[in-house]
């Protein structure tokens, strides 16, 4: 039976084949990460980016098949793209406090994280995001240093502290789960650039505040 529900296909048919589970078992029924999907991605300006998601509840919601859009829906993205590392429940439309990263080929998922400690030191960093579709670059400043609290998609509790790059992209994606985009910490209006002079510049990242 799973041979033929895959990517794609749509949900009711799903739904329907693990009702029928109830009836002809042992027969093999797709599983949720079968029908995983690629979805889209809220633009900057639709309301959903700006309101305040909610805690992952892991006895009711369905943690593996929201972190498996997460990452379809990212993957997808990246190659599109050319670039990208993390992406946020409220970015697929699911006011969900999860974060999905993709950081030098390691998948990491952060259920309810939450920023414990930043650091004083800080850093500037060219930030770009999928709401803006990868297009627009701004200049902000963030925390060099933070430790994070949160959970592993099976409910493990873990604290870490991360630097640098790490530390930039879980800044900005626990952002997203406060309502919050990057743009709004643009201090000054001229700290943005578009994607094709971002490339004539060199690709530039953390600028000041951080030696990798
Ligand atoms: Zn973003």
């Amino acid at each position: 039976m799973a041979s033929f529900v895959k990517k794609g296909h749509d949900v009711k048919k799903v739904q329907a084949l693990h009702h029928l589970r109830l009836f002809i078992r042992p027969v093999q029924y797709p599983s949720l990460t079968d029908i995983m999907a690629v979805r889209e991605i809220l633009q900057a300006g639709n309301d959903l980016l700006y309101r305040k998601s909610k805690p992952v509840d892991f006895r009711k919601d369905h943690v593996e098949a929201l972190m498996g859009d997460l990452s379809d829906t990212l993957v997808d993205f990246m190659a599109r793209k050319k670039l990208g590392r993390g992406i946020s429940g409220p970015q697929i439309g699911v006011l969900k406090r999860a974060v999905y990263v993709i950081e030098d080929g390691r998948h990491l998922s952060f259920i309810n994280p939450r920023i414990t400690k930043r650091s004083k030191k800080k850093m500037m960093v060219w930030d770009s995001c999928f709401c803006y579709d990868l297009d627009i670059f701004v200049l902000i400043e963030r925390s060099r240093d933070v430790t994070v609290e949160y959970y592993t998609p099976v409910g493990k509790k873990k604290v870490e502290d991360f630097s640098g790059p790490l530390s930039e992209l879980l800044q900005h994606e626990t952002d997203h789960l406060d309502g919050i985009l990057s743009y709004q910490h643009l201090k000054e209006p001229v700290r943005i650039m578009r994607r094709s002079e971002w490339e004539k510049h060199g690709r530039p990242y953390i600028i000041k505040g951080w030696e990798g």
